[in-house]
């Protein structure tokens, strides 16, 4: 493993750096306060035009063809610059853009991906439901074959980009009685029979957007629910044009959207550093600085080492994507489990350096705190990420 960056890569960095630091992140706060359609789909449009909302994906649609350690490399400099940004970004691209990538027949693929990577196409992934989110296999949402068509009903929820979305996969149940049912899981009886995702296109008869939620943190980012009500659905839309291979698709896709998430984390704790920083070195008790005071120190010690360490693991786990290592998913869940854990200790600590300023809105890093805790949530839980990485200690070590 080896990360030493052409010079190319670098000053793609250092543009993409500016780009943020210049367009985006100036408008975090704006984008959290009041949360704007109209602004966020302004930066996904900046982004767009980047070519960052296509980074990994194949040039041959429309992408730049990163390997992930530049991808995410890249991305942790919008992290920093805006959670709520980067949180919509990030679903764009790598559940739905890429899990067409990954999974789409050659059609879906020439269809789909030059508008996404264009972002003229945003993309939503709508998985979890009321009724469930870890356990993703007992979801509800039924599709029953109508001749050249799937009706398909049910409720999903916490889709992020739901409100500004035009495509959206759904993953849904195929009726067991279903004459095209090839799944992977030949037992009829299996919670994972019949799961499978459908490409659904934003003006389908039959879906329609919820309201945007009212969230504690990562505000400007949209998400709400979405409904399918008798939404018809063309055959040739399936993922991957065969029923029943959705939840093991799915599986997939998140093992690289959790390194996403991880560097979500990562983006956050970096920009709370950098404010703990700045401030301790500002803010004067006593006739001297706080960072002067070891107690603050540490705690900036501790952000340094979540950054440090959080980098080394991102770029491991990236790496193994790049490489088809088969550890790749156990990684990207150590890499969100550690960087996300700490993150919430060390944006708790930042605020702590502000004392009452931190407390109050408009202080960035009050934002931060807020923001901070989806990444212990999103894409499987703290508790999520320890089930499987345990399971992947079961079956190396054999415990029972
Ligand atoms: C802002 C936001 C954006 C999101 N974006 C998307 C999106 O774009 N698409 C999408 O499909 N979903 C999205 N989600 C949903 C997210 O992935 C789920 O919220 C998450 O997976 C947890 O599911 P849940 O909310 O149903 O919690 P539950 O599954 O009900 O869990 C509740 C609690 O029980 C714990 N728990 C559950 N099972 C176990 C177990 N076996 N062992 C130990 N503890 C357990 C959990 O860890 C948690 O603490 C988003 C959520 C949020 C908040």
């Amino acid at each position: 493993m080896e990360f030493l960056w052409s010079d190319e890569e670098k000053s793609l960095f250092s543009e993409f750096e500016r780009l943020c630091r210049e367009k985006i992140e100036p408008k975090a706060e704006k984008l959290d306060r009041e949360p704007s359609l109209s602004l966020i789909r302004e930066n996904l449009n900046i982004l767009a035009d980047f070519g960052y909302l296509g980074a990994p994906l194949p040039p041959e649609y429309g992408g730049l063809g990163l390997k992930w350690v530049t991808y995410f490399t890249m991305s942790e400099y919008l992290a920093k610059a805006c959670a709520s940004t980067y949180l919509s970004a990030m679903a764009h691209t790598l559940l739905c853009a890429n899990f067409i990538t990954m999974f789409g027949t050659e059609k879906q693929k020439r269809k789909y991906l030059p508008e996404l990577s264009q972002g003229k196409l945003i993309g939503v992934l709508c998985a979890t439901e009321p009724g469930c989110g870890s356990d993703l296999a007992a979801l509800k949402t039924k599709a029953v074959r109508d001749g050249n068509y799937y009706i398909i009903n049910g409720t999903k929820a916490y889709a992020t980009n739901g409100p500004i979305g035009d495509l959206f996969i759904i993953l849904a149940r195929c009726s067991e009685n279903s004459q095209n049912s090839e799944s992977d899981n030949k037992n009829p009886k299996s919670k994972y029979s019949g799961i499978t995702a459908f490409i659904v296109e934003r003006e389908t008869p039959g879906l329609i957007v919820g309201t945007p939620y009212d969230k504690l943190g990562c505000r400007g980012s949209p998400t709400s629910d979405i409904f399918l009500d008798s939404a018809k659905v063309p055959v040739e839309n399936v993922l991957g044009g065969v029923e029943g291979y959705g939840f093991k698709q799915v599986m997939k896709v998140f093992d690289i959207g959790r390194v996403g998430m991880a560097v979500y984390s990562l983006g956050i704790v970096s920009a709370c550093l950098e404010e703990s920083i700045r401030y301790s070195k500002e803010r004067y008790t006593f006739g001297k600085p706080i960072a002067a005071y070891e107690d603050i120190n540490f705690k900036i010690v501790d952000m340094q080492i979540t950054v440090d360490m959080g980098r080394s693991i991102v770029l491991r786990s990236a790496w193994a994507h790049d490489s088809g290592s088969e550890d790749a998913g156990v990684l990207a869940s150590c890499a969100k489990l550690f960087i996300a854990e700490r993150a919430t200790k060390n944006a708790s600590d930042a605020l702590q350096i502000f004392g009452g300023l931190g407390y109050i809105k408009g202080t960035k890093v009050e934002r931060l705190y807020r923001d901070v805790k989806l990444g212990e949530i999103g894409e499987g839980t703290n508790e999520i990420q320890r089930r499987i990485i345990f399971k992947r200690l079961t079956k190396e070590f054999g415990y029972s």
